[in-house]
């Protein structure tokens, strides 16, 4: 018979959320016609604003008629959403050839990895988004499980005693690095001055920065960055990957994009663009047209406004969930420039501290160990959710 592809055999993570569901499930056998409420999962819960929704609309009446009617199209996504992406989102600091649609950064995350292979180093922020250290195991490049993590992964802690921005001596040379702000599990919001320091220690070190921008919509204070070209060099040393799924609900539509500048090279001096053209149109077939044309609509005026509203919306349930915690004295960060509230309970096992929230609140919410070894003692709470569900599910918290 075939034999199992090893790398497969190394994944340990991918635990968390069906872990967390069978958790839900058993206390839900246990005490039925209990009123369980999710503050656990990033998905988004509020329709589509009704704009970017028409183009969404628009998009898939096109293709019933005959002179609008469109098949394949370009891999690298519609010129003109790559345009618009380059124009309104990053005001010209990249180019639109340097933009390419996809069906999502998670997607993005995985496919990038190939660019590099197996005997690349990469460094992610601890806690993480999963899919950097999975998807480098399923490349072959996390190497094998040790007690304390992968061998091929370095952790950079992030923690309240860093602030949550890791300690950049420990970058890999040579290596890639994973970069998420606003953060997802932390809520934290990188400043100028830090993603400075992150571009010069990468460029010094010869590393390229995957900066993961799928929160930025979130981002309300002018002087924080919402991208990594905000910063001198950046396309010298960073790819980007952001998404239309938060700020636009279209976690189920599927639209994202990835940003590979031409100056980006590797140690050979060949361009990492141009072998990421070849990645997409060898094994991506291009995003939907009907969710380019949402995607189209988003990026107009109108839709602009309308992703303001949805992820103010988002935000005002951060500041619920946030100002409900701080009531009981619990510390937090985030939830002010990102839908994420990270909240410390030191001493504590975060899957005990689950527990007594799912038993004493019926309020399902994610253990921060979940997102890597710094995240023990962290809980985090999602703002996703409907607006009576997070204020009943603060309302149980003031009562925990
Ligand atoms: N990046 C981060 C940090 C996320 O938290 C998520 C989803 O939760 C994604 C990427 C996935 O985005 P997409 O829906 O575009 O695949």
């Amino acid at each position: 018979m075939v034999q199992r592809n090893p790398c497969i055999a190394n994944i340990k993570a991918g635990y968390l959320f069906p872990e967390i569901g069978k958790r839900r499930r058993e206390f839900a056998a246990a005490h039925p016609g209990a009123k369980i409420i999710s503050l656990g999962i990033g998905n988004t819960t509020e329709p589509i604003p009704s704009h970017i929704d028409g183009g969404l609309v628009a998009g898939a009446k096109d293709l019933a008629a005959m002179e609008n009617y469109s098949g394949y199209g370009d891999e690298q996504g519609l010129t003109a959403l790559r345009e618009k992406i380059a124009a309104v989102l990053y005001r010209g600091m990249v180019a639109a050839d340097e933009v390419f649609i996809s069906d999502g950064a998670k997607c993005d995350i995985g496919r990038l990895q190939l660019l590099f292979g197996a005997g690349t180093k990469a460094a992610v922020q601890d806690p993480s988004y999963p899919v950097y250290v999975d998807g480098s195991v399923l490349i072959g490049a996390g190497g094998a499980w040790e007690e304390s993590g992968y061998k091929g992964i370095i952790y950079l802690p992030c923690t309240a005693e860093n602030n949550y921005f890791p300690d950049l001596s420990l970058l890999p040379e040579n290596g890639l690095v994973y970069f998420c702000s606003p953060n997802n599990p932390t809520g934290a919001v990188a400043d100028r001055g830090q993603l400075a320091a992150l571009v010069e220690a990468a460029r010094r070190k010869g590393s390229v920065i995957i900066y993961d921008a799928a929160y930025s919509e979130y981002i309300r204070d002018p002087t924080l960055p919402k991208s990594i070209y905000e910063i001198e060099g950046a396309t010298l040393c960073a790819i980007e990957v952001n998404s239309f799924s938060k700020p636009a609900g279209f976690t189920g539509v599927r639209l994202g994009w990835s940003v590979v500048p031409k100056a980006l090279k590797y140690a050979s001096g060949e361009s990492i663009n141009a072998d990421w053209n070849r990645i997409c149109t060898t094994i991506f077939n291009g995003a939907s047209n009907i969710a380019q044309a949402g995607g189209l609509a988003a990026l107009d005026e109108e839709g602009l406004k309308e992703i303001q509203a949805l992820t103010d919306f988002y935000l005002g349930n951060a500041k619920l969930i946030r100002s409900a915690l701080q009531k009981l004295n619990i510390s937090c960060v985030g939830g002010d420039n990102s839908p994420y509230i990270w909240a410390h309970f030191p001493g504590r096992d975060s899957w005990e501290v689950f527990s007594e929230i799912l038993e004493k609140c019926q309020v399902v919410t994610t253990p921060g160990v979940g997102f890597g070894p710094a995240g023990q003692s962290f809980i985090r709470f999602s703002a996703f959710g409907h607006r009576a569900d997070v204020e009943e599910a603060c309302e149980r918290l003031s009562h925990w």
